[in-house]
């Protein structure tokens, strides 16, 4: 193999700080410097030194165009690219980008989603420039990453309410580390890595199913023979052209700046993770978009398709995004690393304890951030983490808050582990701390992980409701503690952190999160169980959850209502896409399938018995018979889907609508999808137009 040389390939493409140092005056350096580290706005000459720097650095790696890169409400990126060309009187041509266009753009913005804050007349939103992620070349354009805000101000983007939610973060986290004794610290970022879950298949198979194409999920297939029970795939070897395929990636990712760092085979066939080194969630965010994006095209270049829906295939495992969140601070300290001091203890468990409350008083919110039509397949269906939101925390650290919450003295506590906040925390191994792999929010060591996010979602949806909820929790304990006198901080804080973990134990929970007795337990617990999108968004408008949004200026009212009604609106739209599909493909492929074997059948029957009367046709008449049956249930069942889905359309109310389309249509697709099963089981594949559940897991070379 080609010798490959990372240090220079990587980030190669991206406008970061080393570039910058390199080509910006001394001055105007700073100046970037100081509007990303304290968002201060950047003057217009130093915009336009900035913008001509860009635009040379870009012509170099081969761009003719600029675009501002956006996420809008629909959970993708949005691009829309102009050239540098500049013509003068005289027909020549110059290359010019200028501080205005690199810091504002107006893109025409009617036909995003805007949940109605936008009149439809005025469609204007303007885009823009986020500094704190780096710009970057990719495909002959220089990417500007950007947020995205009508001209009333109002965010109808992602970017915008996670920077808000991460400087709500920054400034309670700052302010408690300030209280507990370390004024050094000037910021908190919150720091994330996604492990990102997909498939690939065979790009000819994808294409010849016009479910994966068109709702990038099979919507019918029986199962093959072998599924995932063999447990031969996880960490397995990788196939030549799948290996060849993460080689790839990795470089193009490299190349962006994008830390990708392991890879290995997951669970079920034919499905494979990504992890990147962890990095400051805006970042993440936008490098984990970048990573969907990248894996796409290359494997398309790879002559496969990257599946990335949450359950492309029934009856194997789904697949997930675990977005590992901490924070850190400036002075580069984890604030969610068990310390070695009493000190550090107190504070690691401080701001432990203020998780847990958060993702306790929160977990509507948290279960409604990563709610989709996908990942309703996945929580709560016995591979993923159940809808109930849960935490687990490890046994070790499970008794030592117990003891806190006991108000255990440090001479009760010694046989349980510790003693608190006078001596030391037991030292927390990985292995003790990242054994359940069922809870969908685990304590891993130094980091929580959150596991339901599905595999096609922002990160920036789970991110901004951990940290204000987290954020909310800080302010909530700082402000108790407030006018305690400096000798009694010790005592006050203990008293206070066992006061909130009686409130809020009942989210802890070490057992199986996968076992059937759980979801009742935890009922009677009093925890969430919220099963679908349409049991989920009401969460997203309830009383305490806007009370926290606009205590926090994430979200006002109207863009609390755009969210809501656009997610509810999605998943509407995204079942009815599927609904339609299945429709067309029982059309256009089920019944021909079903008929042209069952006729040959009927003229094999036919022409043993011209042979002669004798012989048994049992096999033929008996199998034509079955498939009569799957025939006259798919028959039935396509009146009904296609019926009830005119109904579906009619409804205006967008949850009721939502609930219709779980309730009916989702139904009738299971009860047909039976039928059509069951039949496909039965017809040689060469009769079908379409490749097999088979033929798609296990082709791969
Ligand atoms: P695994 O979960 O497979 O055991 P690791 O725990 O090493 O693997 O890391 C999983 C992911 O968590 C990686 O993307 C890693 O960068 C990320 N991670 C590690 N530390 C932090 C942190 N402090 N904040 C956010 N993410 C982190
Ligand atoms: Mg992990």
């Amino acid at each position: 193999m080609e010798q490959i040389n990372v240090p220079e390939i990587y980030g190669s493409m991206v406008f970061n700080d080393k570039v910058m140092k390199e080509r910006l005056p001394k001055d105007v350096y700073k100046a970037v410097r100081k509007t990303i580290d304290n968002g201060t706005t950047l003057e217009l000459t130093v915009a336009n030194t900035v913008a001509a720097t860009m635009k040379e650095w870009a012509i170099e790696r081969g761009a003719t165009h600029f675009t501002h890169w956006f996420q809008p409400m629909t959970g993708l990126t949005a691009e829309k690219h102009d050239s540098f060309i500049n013509p003068d009187e005289k027909g020549n041509i110059i290359m010019n980008f200028s501080g205005k266009e690199l810091v504002k753009g107006e893109p025409d913005a009617s036909s995003f989603p805007s949940g109605g804050i936008r009149a439809t007349f005025e469609a204007r939103g303007y885009t823009a420039w986020d500094p704190s992620s780096p710009a970057f070349v990719k495909d002959g354009s220089l990417y500007i990453p950007t947020a995205f805000c009508s001209y009333t101000g109002e965010s109808l983007d992602k970017k915008t309410p996670l920077l808000r939610s991460m400087d709500a973060l920054n400034h309670e986290a700052v302010h408690m580390l300030h209280f507990l004794g370390k004024p050094d610290v000037k910021h908190v970022d919150t720091t994330i890595g996604s492990e990102q879950e997909y498939f690939l298949i065979d790009k000819d198979m994808y294409l010849s199913r016009k479910d994966l194409v068109l709702t990038g999920r099979t919507l019918f297939g029986a199962p093959a023979p072998k599924g995932q029970e063999m447990e031969d795939h996880y960490f397995g070897v990788l196939k030549p052209r799948v290996s060849e395929f993460m080689h790839d990636l990795d470089q193009e990712l490299w190349k962006l700046g994008v830390p990708a760092k392991t890879k290995h085979n997951e669970v079920a066939p034919a499905q494979h993770e990504l992890a990147p080194v962890f990095e400051m969630s805006n970042i993440a965010v936008d490098h984990n978009q970048l990573t969907m994006e990248i894996m796409k095209k290359v494997a398309d270049r790879h002559n496969m398709a990257c599946l990335l829906h949450e359950k492309p295939f029934d009856g194997v495992n789904g697949s997930g995004k675990h977005v590992n969140w901490s924070m850190g601070t400036d002075t580069g300290e984890n604030l969610l690393e068990p310390g070695t001091t009493p000190a550090e203890n107190t504070q690691f468990l401080v701001f432990l304890v203020a998780v847990i409350a958060a993702v306790d008083k929160y977990a509507d919110l948290m279960r409604a951030s990563v709610a989709t039509a996908g990942n309703d397949h996945r929580l709560g269906a016995n591979e993923a983490p159940p809808a109930v939101v849960s935490i687990f925390v490890g046994d070790e650290l499970a008794q030592i808050l117990d003891a806190i919450e006991k108000g255990q003295t440090p001479e009760d506590a010694k046989h349980t582990l510790m003693d608190i906040g006078a001596k030391v925390l037991p030292t927390l191994t990985k292995d003790t701390t990242d054994r359940n792999r069922t809870s969908p929010f685990a304590f891993t060591g130094n980091k929580f992980e959150f596991r339901m996010p599905g595999s096609s979602v922002s990160v920036a949806d789970p991110a901004i409701i951990l940290n204000t909820a987290v954020a909310d929790s800080l302010r909530e304990i700082r402000k108790s503690l407030e006018g305690t006198p400096k000798d009694q901080l010790e005592t006050a804080i203990m008293a206070h952190l066992q006061a909130l973990l009686k409130e809020h134990h009942k989210i802890l929970f070490n057992g199986n999160g996968y076992a059937e007795d759980w979801v009742e337990k935890a009922e009677a617990r009093g925890l969430y169980n919220l099963k679908s999108v349409p049991d989920a968004m009401p969460a997203f408008i309830a009383e305490k959850n806007v009370a926290l949004f606009e205590k926090f200026h994430i979200y006002n009212a109207s863009e609390i209502q755009a969210r809501y009604e656009i997610n509810l609106e999605n998943y509407a739209k995204a079942i009815h896409i599927e609904s339609l599909t299945m429709q067309d493909m029982i059309k256009k492929d089920v019944r021909s399938a079903l008929v042209s074997y069952s006729s040959d059948l009927a003229d094999e029957a036919l022409a043993k018995k011209e042979l002669s009367k004798d012989i048994d046709t049992d096999m033929e008449t008996e199998l034509v018979d079955e498939l009569a049956k799957d025939g006259s249930g798919i028959t039935s069942g396509l009146k009904k889907l296609a019926k009830d889905t005119k109904t579906a359309e009619g409804e205006t109310d967008s949850l009721k609508k939502a609930r219709y389309y779980h309730d009916v249509i989702l139904q009738d697709m299971a009860d047909v999808r039976s039928y059509i099963d069951a039949a496909e089981a039965e017809i040689p594949s060469d009769y079908l137009n379409y490749p097999t559940y088979e033929e798609m897991m296990f082709s791969l070379r």
